[in-house]
C-alpha cells in the first residue's frame, strides 16, 4: 500500500496548536490531517492518502449505519527525553486489527500497512505530541462497513481511516475510580463479539454505564455471560488485583476466556510485574474471590488498565451484594510502582527491554 502526501496547506498556528494541546482532555481536538484508503471486493486495497482532516460525506444508506460493521484500535505515540517520538507496541494493535477484522467479516489490513499509515500520520502531525510526561498523542485506526445498500451480508466495500488527537492524562491517577459490577448485563458472550475491537461493543455496553453512574460508581464492571460470577473487565479496560504486599505479592489478571479483550496494557503489564520481580498470574476471580479477599486483606490493591487511561487504581466495588473497599480507598504502592514503571518505558526513561517502543522521529 502507497501512501500518497498531500498534507493539510492550512496548519494550525503554533499558538493555535499550543492552546489546543494545552486545553487537555480526551478527543476534543484532533491535528492537521488523517489517512485513508478504500477496499473493494473486487480491486483490493487502493493506495492510502494522507490529507487535510475534516469530515466525511456518505450515503444515508452506506451499510455501518444501520448495521454497525465496524473495528477500531487505539495506541500512543509518547515523546522521549531528546525530544523525538515514539508508538508504544504498534505492531501488537496491527495484529489485533487484523483479529478484530476477521471476527467481523471485514477486510484485512496488513501489519505493515498498518504500521506505515500509523507512522506517516505521526511524522506529518508530530509538533502535535504533547512534552509532559503521561500526556501522549492518541491514534484511532478504524474501519467500517461503507458499501451502500441496506442488504444484510458482509460489505464489499470498506474504508480504513485514521485520526489523532492530544491527550492528557485521561483519569486521575490519584483517585481511585468506585465500580458497580453488573449482575443485570453482559458486554460479552462466548461466541460472540467480546474479543474484537467493535463498535457495536460500546453501544451496548453504554446502559450498564449509565446504571454505574445512577449508582454513584464511576464504571461498571462485567461478569461472564454464563455464570454471571467470573470478573471479566472494568469499562473498557482490563482489570489487575493485587494479592499480598512488598516482594511477596502475587499480580493477578483475568485470564483471557474468549470473552475478554486481549488489552496490549495488560499484556504488557504481566511482563513489567514479572521484571519488576513480582509473581505474576492469569486466573479465574470471582465476584465472591473479590469481597472475601478485601474483607480477609489478601486483596492489598485492584487496578484497571488500558491504553487511555495506562493505569487507573480501583476503590470500591459496589453490588446488589453490597459495597466493599479495597485497602484504604487510595491508590496502593505496587499500582503506582507498575504505573511509573510502565510510563517510564513508553516515555524513553527507562530501559526498553522488551523492544516496544518504535520510534517514528
Ligand atoms: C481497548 C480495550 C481494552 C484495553 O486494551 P489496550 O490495548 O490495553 O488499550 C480493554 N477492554 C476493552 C473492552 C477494550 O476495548
Amino acid at each position: 500500500m502507497k501512501i500518497h502526501l498531500n498534507p493539510n496547506p492550512n496548519p494550525e498556528s503554533d499558538s493555535g496548536r499550543a492552546t489546543k494541546i494545552a486545553a487537555g482532555g480526551f478527543g476534543k481536538y484532533y491535528t492537521d490531517n488523517l489517512v485513508v484508503a478504500e477496499w473493494s471486493e473486487t480491486t483490493g486495497w487502493e493506495d492510502a492518502e494522507l490529507k487535510a482532516y475534516g469530515p466525511i460525506s456518505i450515503d444515508p444508506a452506506t451499510s455501518v449505519l444501520h448495521y454497525g460493521q465496524e473495528i477500531f484500535e487505539g495506541l500512543k505515540a509518547y515523546c522521549q527525553p531528546d525530544g523525538g517520538v515514539s508508538l508504544f507496541r504498534p505492531v501488537a494493535n496491527a495484529e489485533r486489527f487484523r483479529r478484530s477484522a476477521a471476527r467481523l467479516a471485514l477486510p484485512e489490513l496488513d501489519t505493515e500497512d498498518f504500521v506505515a499509515t500509523v507512522e506517516a500520520l505521526v511524522k506529518q502531525d508530530h509538533k502535535w505530541v504533547p512534552q509532559n510526561i503521561g500526556e501522549s498523542l492518541y491514534i484511532r485506526p478504524f474501519m467500517f462497513a461503507s458499501e451502500v445498500g441496506l442488504g444484510v451480508r458482509p460489505s464489499n466495500h470498506a474504508t480504513y481511516m485514521v485520526i489523532t488527537t492530544p491527550a492528557s492524562a485521561y483519569f486521575n491517577p490519584n483517585k481511585a475510580v468506585n465500580v458497580w459490577i453488573s449482575t443485570e448485563y453482559v458486554r460479552a458472550a462466548p461466541g460472540g463479539t467480546g474479543a474484537a475491537k467493535f463498535g457495536g461493543n460500546y453501544a451496548g455496553s453504554l446502559l450498564a454505564q449509565k446504571q454505574a453512574a445512577a449508582e454513584g460508581c464511576d464504571q461498571v464492571v462485567w461478569l461472564d455471560a454464563t455464570e454471571r460470577r467470573w470478573i471479566e473487565e472494568m469499562g473498557g479496560m482490563n482489570l489487575y488485583f493485587i494479592k499480598g504486599k512488598g516482594k511477596e505479592a502475587t499480580v493477578l489478571t483475568p485470564k483471557l476466556t474468549g470473552t475478554l479483550l486481549a488489552g496490549i496494557t495488560r499484556d504488557s503489564i504481566l511482563s513489567v510485574a514479572k521484571d519488576l520481580g513480582y509473581k505474576v498470574e492469569e486466573g479465574m476471580i470471582s465476584i465472591d474471590d473479590w469481597r472475601d479477599g478485601v474483607a480477609s486483606g489478601e486483596i492489598t490493591e485492584i487496578f484497571a488498565c488500558g491504553t487511555a487511561a495506562v493505569v487507573s487504581p480501583v476503590g470500591s466495588a459496589k453490588s446488589t451484594q453490597g459495597t466493599w473497599t479495597t485497602g484504604d480507598g487510595n491508590p496502593g504502592p505496587i499500582t503506582m510502582q507498575i504505573r511509573e514503571t510502565l510510563l517510564g518505558i513508553q516515555h524513553g526513561t527507562i530501559e526498553d527491554k522488551h523492544g516496544w517502543n518504535k520510534r517514528v522521529i
